[in-house]
């Protein structure tokens, strides 16, 4: 819709511009910082930052009702850099300017009802949020396209010629970082550093396809994850990983789609998603805590996070009840099917502590939960969910297995409603899939495929002929004609049809 059609109230608050105050805010001592240098961990302590708007004011006085309003006619707008998570402009980073926004595709993904046999399954109603419809195929683009709108921003004001953007990845992370930094080539160098045989076929192939550097390193993600921050300590280059606070506004937008997707009722909602670095579950509630603080939300919905039992040290620090008693200790991860969230040593852990107590305490009772889940409960879980219509990835699955086993621990009950992440596209992850399919998991995994869920091609063939079509030489005559009659007749066979 053309500008001048939209109601004169809402016309004026259509196109933003910046207006925000941002600044990093150091999660363990406070120290502010301003955004005029690139910045990862806090100069005095070392910890992580957040970004906060010491403008929010603004942004509250403007009212609930009016937010609502603005942001359900945005929907309608084009222009070209707001039509992705910067929809959400006046909430994530309000100190760019529009003409330096980047939009590849990201955000909007489908919510997608389950149906009638998840349900059933799951006994509860739920959606499935499809993060794998983003351009590279996961979530992750959300908070690149944050970060890298911000670098693009912050380049041209310091005119900077040539910089080195970098990252360490479990796959996906290093897909989207090399996706956003191929389009700005002109002044942007991408790198990433993956551990050796710990990704994907797919997610390998993703940033040698975009032209980066793609360095491979012995271990696991944790120990490419001290290479990468060792370097961005030393050495010159823009840091893409999570601990780049940047990212962590883009990927809040989820949120801020869950909640205009429900018509901003999101009180009986559930939301499950999967933690590895804990980036994604930061966003997520800092993204419902804003639009509450806003007055766009009234009440903030259930949050459920979910870990393999083989990565699961965000899972260890909840067991305990006692909150003045809880010890965070890394662990050393197994082998793990959602290979994305195989973290023993959470980036984001600090961050997560913080916000968990807030949400809590906004909410006035626990809302956050974190469960546990096997391998076998990951696979599982997955396969079905992709039999009844979806493309969740390893950690969609284990989102879903998630939600069961919440239901079953009474976190979760009726009346509710699930909204399953499913954080990647499956495509990714068939690797996974074909091992289920053929039996082949190695004992470290500790996956057995259920018979009814396997699946494999059935070579046609029939025995009664003698000719088939072969490479450059197609069958002539009474050959074709009886190929055709001769497979057709095994096929109707095989499927059990009835003749007309
Ligand atoms: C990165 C990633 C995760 C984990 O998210 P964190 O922010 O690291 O907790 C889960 N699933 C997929 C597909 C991912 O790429
Ligand atoms: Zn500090």
């Amino acid at each position: 819709m053309k500008i001048d059609q939209f109601p004169r109230d809402v016309k004026a608050y259509l196109v933003p511009s910046p207006q925000g105050n941002m600044v990093y805010r150091c999660l363990a001592c406070g120290k502010e910082i301003g955004i005029d240098t690139l910045l990862y961990t806090c100069p005095d302590c070392g910890s992580v930052l957040l970004l906060y708007d010491k403008n929010f004011k603004r942004v509250k006085q403007f009212g609930g009702q009016m937010w609502r309003k603005v942001l359900d006619y945005r929907r309608m707008l084009n222009h070209q850099a707001l039509k992705g998570i910067f929809r959400y402009y006046e909430f994530i980073a309000p100190v760019i300017p529009l003409a330096d926004i980047i939009y590849l595709g990201e955000g909007h993904t489908p919510l997608v009802e389950a149906n009638n046999s998840l349900k059933e399954m799951v006994g509860l109603d739920f959606y499935f949020k499809n993060e794998g419809l983003n351009p590279s195929g996961s979530f992750k683009d959300r908070g690149m396209a944050c970060a890298l709108s911000y670098i693009n921003y912050f380049a041209k004001k310091e005119g900077i010629e040539n910089l080195l953007a970098i990252c360490a990845s479990t796959g996906d992370t290093s897909a989207s970082a090399a996706l956003y930094g191929s389009y700005l080539k002109k002044f942007l160098i991408s790198a990433v550093l993956l551990p050796h045989g710990k990704v994907t076929p797919q997610q390998l192939s993703q940033p040698l396809g975009s032209g980066a550097k793609v360095l491979e390193i012995p271990g696991v993600f944790d120990d490419c994850m001290k290479v990468v921050e060792n370097l961005a300590d030393n050495y010159q280059v823009a840091l893409l990983n999570s601990k780049n606070s940047w990212r962590i506004l883009g990927q809040e937008t989820f949120s801020f789609e869950v909640a205009q997707d429900f018509e901003y009722e999101v009180r009986d909602k559930v939301i499950v998603l999967p933690i590895g670095n804990a980036g994604n579950i930061t966003a997520v509630m800092s993204g419902f805590l804003k639009f509450y603080d806003a007055g766009i939300i009234d009440e903030l919905p259930k949050i459920v996070g979910v870990q393999s039992e083989h990565a699961d040290p965000v899972y260890r620090y909840y067991l305990e009840e006692d909150e003045t008693r809880r010890l965070f200790s890394p662990v050393t991860v197994r082998q793990s099917v959602a290979q994305a969230a195989m973290i023993g040593n959470p980036v984001s852990m600090p961050r997560v502590i913080e916000i968990v107590r807030e949400y809590n305490g906004v909410a006035g009772e626990r809302r956050v939960f974190v469960v546990q889940v096997s391998e076998q409960e990951i696979m599982d879980a997955m396969i079905i969910a992709n039999r009844n219509g979806n493309i969740a990835c390893t950690q969609g699955g284990e989102s879903l297995a998630g939600l069961q086993k919440a239901i079953k621990q009474g976190h979760v009950g009726k009346g509710e409603v699930g909204v399953v992440d499913s954080t990647a596209h499956v495509l990714k992850f068939t690797d996974f899939q074909q091992m289920y399919f053929e039996d082949k998991f190695t004992p470290e995994f500790n996956v057995k495929p259920k018979p009814e869920l396997r699946n494999a091609p059935v070579m046609v063939k029939p025995k009664t002929l003698k000719k088939f079509p072969g490479q450059g030489k197609g069958l002539h005559g009474e050959e074709m004609t009886e190929f055709i009659r001769e497979t057709t007749a095994e096929i109707a066979r095989l499927l059990g049809l009835k003749r007309k």
